[in-house]
């Protein structure tokens, strides 16, 4: 019996911006409070949901298809032909930031809120909110 099996899925909301402060609101759909304000905001955006339920991927221990059925993630995926169990995890988003002090790109984790960043390149330290 092999271990457990994570795969990331391939479709993600778009980042969301919070409707009474502009700042990002946390990674996902439904509801969601933005940690810079406290409103709570509803993400939806039927593509993606439309995506992720229809969202097929072959099953990590047998290959055959397997579709997700749900918008939810992570959820666990039990395959039909091989009763193998695996989890389909959320998509992380990245986006990219130039380094003020350098031109390198930085390729970060969105989180809300503002933090420190340090460029690998040139060691300059800088702050991005979000
Ligand atoms: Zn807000
Ligand atoms: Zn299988
Ligand atoms: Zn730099």
């Amino acid at each position: 019996m092999a271990g457990s099996f994570e795969i990331e899925s391939r479709y993600a909301a778009p980042l969301a911006e919070c409707a009474h402060c502009g700042h990002m609101l946390p990674q996902g759909l439904g509801e969601k409070e933005c940690v810079i304000c406290g409103a709570v905001c509803r993400v939806s955006h039927q593509p993606t949901i439309d995506n992720l339920t229809d969202e097929t991927l072959p099953c990590p221990h047998c290959n055959t298809v397997v579709v997700a059925g749900t918008d939810e993630r992570p959820t666990e995926l039990t395959c039909s032909a091989c009763t193998g169990k695996f989890t389909l995890t959320p998509k992380i988003l990245k986006v990219e930031i130039d380094c003020p002090g350098c031109e390198r790109q930085l390729r970060i984790r969105p989180k809300p809120g503002t933090r420190e960043l340090k460029c690998p390149a040139c060691e300059s330290k800088f702050n991005v909110t979000f």
